[in-house]
């Protein structure tokens, strides 16, 4: 059995926006897994990725999930995923983390949605060998589904996957871009100041 003196999470994400989905999430997780700090950690986009129609740059991004997690002393943000060379991989990522840090466990923490897609991602053995993956409930999948799903990752991956209480919260980036675009009011779903970086840099008001 390792033995580790630290046990940091790490919330990875697009963050387009940053949503309270993604803050009360990192929350959970620091409570119930008795994290030190939560890494929130926004994934780069390839430079022909910049500046799409309809998407934050990666420095607006960045800067949102920045705003967000100001007045939470164990948020952190993390860059390590933005180069400019684009895509990152989480496996290269966690891979690089454990090695700096060898003493530390690092649990990434990710939505229902994440873990169905997961054995899509790249080296997702190297994923669960490299960190402890914590999941929550997301689009109302019962108790139950999630379980399965986290048993069948479990076996195939040889890991131990921990589940996160949480309320469902039925929000996603996608649903928030949309309503910007439309008009339509965001108060409530992300932070007042990430509402007002949105509406004074237009984020959001063109075409998709
Ligand atoms: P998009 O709609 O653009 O895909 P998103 O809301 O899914 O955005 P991401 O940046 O893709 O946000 O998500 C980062 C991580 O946070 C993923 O692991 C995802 O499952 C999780 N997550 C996002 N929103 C929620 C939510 N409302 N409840 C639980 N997990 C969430
Ligand atoms: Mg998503």
């Amino acid at each position: 059995m390792d033995f580790y003196k630290h046990r940091i999470g790490i919330m990875g994400g697009t963050f387009d926006p940053i949503h309270i989905g993604h803050l009360i999430l990192g929350e959970a997780a620091y409570e119930q897994l008795g994290l030190e700090k939560v890494l929130y950690m926004p994934s780069g986009n390839p430079p022909h990725k910049q500046h799409r129609e309809g998407r934050a740059s990666d420095l607006q991004r960045t800067e949102m999930v920045k705003i967000a997690i100001s007045g939470n002393p164990h948020f952190e943000l993390s860059l390590m995923e933005m180069h400019e060379e684009g895509y990152t991989y989480t496996y290269r990522t966690l891979e690089t983390l454990r090695s700096k840090n060898p003493d530390t466990e690092y649990c990434f923490i990710i939505g229902a949605d994440s873990l169905f897609q997961f054995h899509t991602w790249m080296q997702p053995q190297r994923i669960c060998d490299a960190c402890t993956l914590a999941v929550a409930v997301r689009d109302n999948v019962s108790m139950a589904t999630l379980r399965k799903a986290v048993q069948e990752t479990e076996d195939r991956f040889h890991t131990t996957i921990e589940i996160l209480h949480t309320t469902n919260l039925d929000i996603s980036s996608n649903m928030l871009r949309d309503w910007v675009h439309h008009g339509r009011s965001i108060r409530y779903y992300v932070p007042e100041q990430v509402r007002e970086y949105i509406l004074q840099n237009g984020i959001y008001d063109s075409q998709k």
